[in-house]
């Protein structure tokens, strides 16, 4: 990267002044706007042809299921759950993009909570192996927000929790019912986060890429889009954890507020 500053000399030849500089912190900005605006057009450009190849891959499934092919069903199976983790990439990407141009739209509504919680559990549940268990989910608040937003992180929260814990049985969630806020955690059993990486796993594109005996796969964008959706809505999002131990991720969200 070039720094084109340039000196300017009074009469003796001394330096008076530099000049230059704003224009590459100017430069710079260009440069992360034009980054953004890329990733942005990337994200939307890859969603059309995968919206679609997800519903070939379903219509197949589907024939073959019918026709008694369960062999090609299960390919097919295996295949559209392939096309559901690209979607999501290109959906937390598509999410950043919105984030950083200030574009992330919210459509806040009431909404019972402990439902929604009940929700994402079940869907998480239907495609892991691990057992969730869920502990003090007994309220029926309703709560003013974006539903699909924050379905969105205790999913995020849910599906981290299995995939950082491959040698445990099971991951907890607990919901509290505070007086003016909600809060979730959710708890593993597994590789936890050393003390000083804790602070940074909020940030965009943060990722802490596993050991010798495991590799995780991801972005690093979950954490950061969840605590961005958090923050929106007037809440607090944490963590606490023990390396090798687990950690315990939790969040919380102000009750009805307009
Ligand atoms: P990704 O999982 O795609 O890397 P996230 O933003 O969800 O992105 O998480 C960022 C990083 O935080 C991960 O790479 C991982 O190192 C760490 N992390 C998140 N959740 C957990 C967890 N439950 N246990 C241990 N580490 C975690």
């Amino acid at each position: 990267y070039l720094v084109r500053a340039m000196a300017l000399k009074d009469a003796e030849g001394n330096i008076a002044k530099w000049y230059g500089t704003n224009n590459d912190v100017h430069h710079q900005k260009e440069l992360e706007k034009q980054k953004d605006n890329f990733l942005g057009i990337a994200s939307h450009e890859l969603k059309t042809p995968v919206t679609s190849l997800k519903a070939y891959a379903q219509v197949m499934e589907s024939m073959f299921k019918r026709s008694g092919d369960f062999k090609n069903a299960d390919l097919l199976g295996k295949m559209n759950k392939q096309v559901d983790r690209l979607t999501n990439l290109i959906s937390d990407l598509l999410d950043v993009t919105k984030i950083n141009s200030g574009r992330l739209q919210f459509n806040n509504a009431e909404f019972d909570f402990n439902e929604m919680v009940e929700e994402v559990i079940e869907d998480v549940q239907r495609t892991s192996f691990r057992h969730i268990i869920k502990k003090e989910l007994s309220f029926n608040k309703t709560i003013f927000g974006d539903r699909d937003r924050i379905c969105q992180v205790v999913t995020n929260l849910l599906t981290n929790a299995i995939k950082y814990s491959p040698d445990a049985n099971e991951v907890v969630i607990y919901t509290k019912d505070e007086q003016d806020t909600v809060k979730v955690c959710v708890q593993d059993f597994g590789i936890g986060i050393s003390p000083d990486l804790q602070d940074h796993v909020f940030e965009q594109f943060y990722r802490v890429s596993g050991n010798k005996e495991h590799t995780f796969p991801g972005l690093g964008l979950g954490l950061y889009i969840s605590s961005e959706i958090v923050k929106r809505l007037g809440g607090k999002i944490w963590v606490n954890s023990v390396q090798g131990k687990g950690s315990t991720f939790g969040f919380n969200i102000p009750v009805i507020k307009e």
